[in-house]
């Protein structure tokens, strides 16, 4: 019989699934996934007023223009 080894094992996979979900958050905040306190693309501080409003924000407000403009054109094709 090998159900109590399963639970172990179920447990121990549970246990490890949490620590890399942390660990993947941690990585995506480090990444700025979830917003930066700097311009990912020219490095200037992102002013605290647009990090409120837009908290995934990871460009200042000049460089997302550039980048949604970029984005644009490579959408258009
Ligand atoms: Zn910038």
């Amino acid at each position: 019989m090998s159900g109590a080894s399963n639970f172990d094992v179920e447990l121990a996979e549970g246990r490890v699934l949490q620590e890399r979900d942390r660990g993947l958050a941690r990585i995506a905040h480090q990444l700025g996934g979830e917003g930066a306190d700097d311009c990912i693309a020219c490095g200037e501080p992102i002013p605290a007023k647009r990090r409120q409003a837009m908290p995934s924000a990871q460009r200042c407000a000049g460089c997302q223009e550039k980048a949604e403009r970029r984005g644009r054109q490579y959408a258009r094709g």
